[in-house]
């Protein structure tokens, strides 16, 4: 069958990778996001005075493709390697982690990768996607902002998480539906802050054991970031969900407390956000899913790992299937 013209719901790391895959093979792709900017948890706050990245704060590049991809985003400098020293921090005591695998950062936040991406594509932000329906043998999205959009779809790919999916699958795809529904995201609470004096710690990056966090990263050690100290703590998993319920201010009562204990230094900015699906409890190890038949498909770091690999690699995937078997 003739599959022409795609709609791809979310501009994250696997949404673009999946539409960047099909553009490739001559479809027309339109991605939408909820969001005003590309990146979903690849992302950064920037503020009139000072910038973080609040969501994935590196990504490493394990498989050949995605070697080969990454090395094509050096060349064209969307990212740096991030030389920081990494340890594991606990109890006070420091140890150095594994240097031999780089790091990678976007530039100069790590947003800017996705914005980088995207710049040659067609982007709708600030929809948020709330009904999918076929409307004679074609897709039909609305949105939250919009109603329902003038454009029909061939082939509708979903690149957000599951609960979200789920939301927005017709409910007689209960295969879909059920998986969607079985698979748990992990919650993330996190701490941005801003200090306006030198935080002395022998190290740029942390992982940590002890409640309330389990990594801590200093923005300014990245490439191409501002000089004064800005950092990001990120609470445990066991920690944002016993909090989940709480709301920004009581949580930030406690993070900051927690952190300023750490550092010694009192924050002079800072901001909260509960990531409430980080991070997949358990991935599905099935890259994509793909039902033909409705000519819908799924894709998302939840189904091959959490990490930014993880979801380039699913959306990736999931486009090279749609290549292979629509022409
Ligand atoms: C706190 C935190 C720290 C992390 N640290 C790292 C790290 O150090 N290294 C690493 O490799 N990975 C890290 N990760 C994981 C990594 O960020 C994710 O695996 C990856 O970004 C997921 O990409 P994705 O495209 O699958 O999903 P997302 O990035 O979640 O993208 C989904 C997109 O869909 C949009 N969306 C959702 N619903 C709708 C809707 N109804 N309509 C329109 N748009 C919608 C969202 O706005 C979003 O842009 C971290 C994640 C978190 C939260």
């Amino acid at each position: 069958m003739k599959i022409e013209n795609i709609g791809v719901i979310g501009a994250g790391m696997a949404g673009i990778s999946c539409a960047k895959a099909l553009v490739q093979a001559g479809k027309k792709v339109t991605l939408f996001d909820k969001s005003a900017h590309p990146g979903g948890r690849m992302s950064s706050r920037i503020f009139e005075h000072w910038t973080a990245d609040h969501g994935a704060q590196y990504f490493t590049a394990k498989g050949d493709s995605f070697k080969l991809i990454t090395n094509s985003w050096l060349t064209k400098g969307f990212i740096k390697p991030w030389l920081g020293k990494i340890v594991s921090y606990n109890k006070n005591e420091v140890v150095d982690v594994d240097h031999s695998v780089l790091r990678y950062v976007g530039v100069p936040a790590m947003n800017s990768l996705a914005k980088s991406l995207v710049a040659d594509m067609t982007v709708q932000f600030s929809q948020t996607i709330n009904k999918i329906e076929k409307v004679k043998n074609s897709w039909k999205l609305s949105s939250k902002e919009q109603g329902q959009h003038q454009d029909s779809f061939d082939l509708i790919i979903m690149a957000i998480p599951p609960k979200q999916a789920a939301d927005l699958i017709p409910k007689k795809m209960t295969n879909l539906q059920e998986i969607c529904l079985n698979t748990k995201m992990l919650p993330c609470w996190t701490l941005i802050a801003y200090q306006d004096s030198d935080i002395t710690l022998p190290f740029d990056g942390a992982f940590m054991d002890e409640s309330p966090f389990s990594w801590i990263a200093r923005n300014n050690s990245k490439p191409s970031r501002a000089n004064y100290e800005s950092w990001t703590a990120q609470a445990n998993s066991e920690w944002s969900n016993e909090y989940i319920h709480y709301s920004n201010y009581e949580v930030e009562l406690l993070l900051v407390s927690a952190f300023e204990k750490i550092t010694g230094q009192p924050c002079k900015l800072y901001q909260s956000h509960l990531w409430r699906y980080a991070k997949v409890e358990s991935p599905r190890n099935e890259s994509f899913l793909l039902d033909q038949s409705n000519r819908i498909g799924i894709c998302g770091d939840w189904l091959v790992n959490s990490t930014i690999e993880g979801a380039w690699t699913s959306g990736e995937m999931l486009g090279k299937q749609i290549n292979t078997i629509f022409v």
